[in-house]
């Protein structure tokens, strides 16, 4: 089990490499919401999401010569990139294994920063297996995205800028996935302050973290379908769920139309571009998904990398809906 001494150990090891992302507020999302929120960007962060902080500690917490040998991934987004700009800093060579129709501005990012690239397969699991041939062939470290207690560590440094800059806050909402970043953060503060509430955040479609914290077991899906590629995982980990069980107080459910609404609110009123995973948090918020008002409460924006005619199109439909969201 990871330790707030230990999320604090990646702090020292990362902070002059990461970004200490900004955290801004609106008047209008304190009244829609009846809350006061604070809204962490990491969208802001290098590589436009909270995946660099966990890459790179990941990559400093290894011993020289592992690193010679370079690492290997399965990835399709935000880990591939953070982990190839990670590797570029440090000078660690980076393979990461892509689904054959991955987009091309995520294949160029992923180059840009200098990774090798292998298509493979086009499901994760094809992905992961072949990450891991790849690693037992060559000798290269396989880097999870988020099982692993160095990559917890590392995003879990979001939570200590957050106490730091706010003190006091009543309950922070984090995005979940393979739950790499809530557990971090979950470490992070209710160690030092144990009365903040974490709230999980999923979309409806992609619930596994909602139905495993229910069950009190890991509850693996089979159908997922959601804008918010960034959760779209079968499971919570077996290393991150046993500390969701430990600190979470609670997974909150958005739907889609919710995720688009909170996306057009955060660009239109903040001007603050997020994609659809960073995008969960707000519309709980929005949507009035926890009950207790006029709180400090936090909400992760986890990343901003979205395509950009994807968003077009999203931008459209809520605004032809001409509904009043608020
Ligand atoms: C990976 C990712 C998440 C989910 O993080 P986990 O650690 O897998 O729970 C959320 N938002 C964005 C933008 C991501 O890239």
């Amino acid at each position: 089990m990871i330790s707030l001494k230990d999320v604090k150990a990646a702090r020292e090891r990362i902070s002059k490499y990461v970004h200490k992302t900004p955290i801004l507020t609106s008047k209008t999302l304190d009244s829609i919401s009846g809350n006061q929120a604070f809204l962490k960007c990491e969208n802001f962060q290098k590589t436009g999401s909270f995946k660099f902080r966990g890459a790179m500690n990941f990559l400093l917490s290894m011993c020289p010569d592992e690193r010679k040998k370079g690492v290997v991934t399965g990835s399709s987004g935000n880990h591939g990139q953070a982990l190839a700009c990670a590797g570029k800093l440090l000078e660690v060579d980076v393979t990461v294994v892509v689904p054959e129709d991955a987009s091309p501005a995520k294949l160029a990012a992923i180059e840009g920063y200098g990774a090798k690239i292998e298509k493979f397969g086009r499901t994760s699991t094809e992905r992961l297996s072949r990450a891991f041939e790849i690693s037992k062939e060559t000798g290269k470290v396989f880097v999870p995205a988020f099982d692993h207690p160095w990559i917890m560590v590392g995003q879990g440094t979001i939570g200590l800028e957050i106490l730091e800059d706010l003190g006091h806050v009543d309950a922070i909402l984090v995005p979940c996935g393979g739950c790499g970043l809530i557990s971090g953060i979950a470490v992070a503060v209710k160690e030092q302050m144990k009365n903040v509430k974490i709230y999980g955040v999923e979309p409806e479609q992609s619930n596994s973290t909602y139905l495993s914290f229910k069950a009190g077991h890991i509850v693996e899906l089979k159908d997922i379908n959601t804008i918010a590629d960034g959760l779209r995982t079968a499971s919570p980990g077996r290393i991150t769920f046993e500390v969701v069980k430990k600190y979470v107080d609670d997974v909150l459910l958005v739907s889609e139309e919710q995720i688009k609404a909170a996306m057009v609110f955060l660009l239109e009123r903040m001007k603050i571009l997020v994609e659809p995973s960073g995008a969960v948090t707000v519309a709980a918020l929005l949507f009035h998904k926890i009950l207790p008002r006029n709180k400090r409460v936090v909400a992760i924006l986890s990343g901003g990398n979205v395509d950009l005619l994807s968003l077009c199109s999203w931008v459209k439909e809520v605004k032809q809906q001409q509904k009043e969201f608020w």
